[in-house]
């Protein structure tokens, strides 16, 4: 088998030269002629019954398949050495699918290590899919597992306090539980889960792998039994993900590796800096000490990633750097080509309840492409202590201050969207 960086070149791209292009073209069809009744209720029935599109077999319905979107999965599979992958309209549909997969299947408990992504987190504190979920640490898991227990879920790095969890222990843990582990912030790079006995890698797309901000998706990379599961409920419940984002996101593939491992370097050095600087109180990477206690750099993980979290000890601090930034953009997502800034417990993990929300202090920062001296300059003017009073006058800031509690104490609908 090919290396990896020759692979994430090259893989789900073996038909072209065959139809004479060198890139992938972009069928948006949304429907596709069916050569008489029988064929075309066949070629449905297989692909409802969450089999692949069969060569020569029309592919009936965009919702059942898509050839630039099967080139997508085929290559995420490749890269996280996975025998399928299925890909969705976003992070949060990859997820749901998995977890209505479960349902499906009669075993809707869930065991959950936190911290997770705050969408993650709500969407199972909610039990919005028909899922009931038991959160646990890593080394609970064994423990919180019921007769009806489908899915053993956890983020490695986690989001967004980079928290390292032993993949081969949880795996142990979980028995003859499927593991979903969400690989967003490590990518296949960093970490190759299957390898490690997990059942489900999931994805949010629209991080690392697209990489440039433009493409919204999410993806599952599994065995083909479970990707039989996973598939008629994409099918039926139509999260899929759009051609023109697949497209974007194969061709982001290309410079996974490259980006992933200069971002990298440049999160190393920032963290290394930010770590010795007065005024930041913590720094949340598996690169800097104390970041990686299970010793999992190196031997689990090929690397530390491209995001980071510091906690400057108080919401106004945090408020007035996040404000303060110009190289920086301050945005939520992450794992893009730009550098970006963003407060998780306002934001991102905003419907985590009290006991696992990110602290008041904390931001999280997503580290692109741009040079770690200017983004280092950047970080330094931000924080510097000439902004103290300038960006937020000493009244406001109690009233920043009281607001947020207000709006942390807030019951949050089941359908609170987390971004
Ligand atoms: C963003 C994110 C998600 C959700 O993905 P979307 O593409 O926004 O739906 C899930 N998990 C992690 C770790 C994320 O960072």
């Amino acid at each position: 088998m090919m290396g990896f960086d020759s692979r994430a070149v090259h893989a789900g791209r073996t038909d072209l030269s065959g139809l004479g292009v060198h890139v992938p073209p972009i069928d948006l069809s949304s429907t596709y002629p069916l050569p008489d009744i029988e064929a075309g209720g066949d070629s449905y029935e297989n692909m409802a019954n969450g089999h692949p599109l069969q060569e020569g077999h029309s592919a009936v319905y965009q919702r059942l398949w898509n050839p630039t979107v099967a080139r997508f999965e085929e290559a995420v599979a490749a890269l996280e050495g996975a025998q399928a992958a299925v890909a969705f309209a976003s992070g949060m549909a990859a997820l749901s699918a998995t977890l209505l997969s479960a349902v499906a299947a009669g075993k809707p408990h869930v065991v959950a290590v936190r911290p997770l992504y705050g969408g993650s987190d709500h969407i199972l504190a909610t039990g919005l899919l028909g899922t009931r979920v038991t959160y646990t640490t890593a080394d609970g898991v064994a423990s919180a597992i019921e007769a009806d227990t489908g899915l053993v879920i956890a983020e490695t790095p986690a989001n967004p306090t980079l928290d390292l969890i032993d993949l081969r222990a949880l795996v142990a843990q979980a028995g003859d539980v499927p593991v979903v582990v969400d690989n967003t912030f490590a990518t296949p790079v960093l970490q190759r889960p299957i390898e490690l006995g997990v059942s489900i890698v999931l994805h949010s797309v629209t991080k690392f792998m697209a990489g440039h901000g433009d493409v919204l998706g999410g993806v599952v990379a599994t065995s083909e039994d479970l990707a039989v599961r996973i598939r008629p409920i994409r099918a039926i419940t139509g999260g899929n993900m759009h051609p023109l984002s697949a497209y974007l996101a194969h061709r982001g593939l290309q410079t996974l590796p490259v980006r992933v491992r200069a971002q990298q370097d440049s999160a190393q050095v920032i963290a290394t800096w930010l770590a010795q600087h007065t005024d930041v109180e913590r720094v949340y990477y598996p690169g800097v000490e104390g970041g990686d206690p299970l010793g999992l750099v190196g031997t689990q993980m090929q690397g530390p990633g491209a995001v980071l979290a510091i906690d400057l000890g108080s919401y106004e601090r945090a408020s007035q750097v996040a404000t303060s930034v110009r190289l920086f953009t301050h945005a939520v997502s992450l794992g893009g080509v730009d550098s970006l800034i963003q407060h998780p417990a306002a934001l991102t993990h905003r419907p985590v309840s009290a006991e696992a929300k990110p602290g008041q202090g904390v931001l999280r920062l997503s580290i692109g492409l741009e040079g770690a001296a200017d983004l280092i300059a950047d970080l330094e003017q931000a924080l510097g202590s000439d902004h103290v009073g300038k960006q937020v006058p000493a009244a406001g800031k109690q009233d920043a201050a009281a607001g947020r509690q207000d709006a942390e104490s807030a019951d949050l609908p089941a359908h609170a969207v987390s971004v």
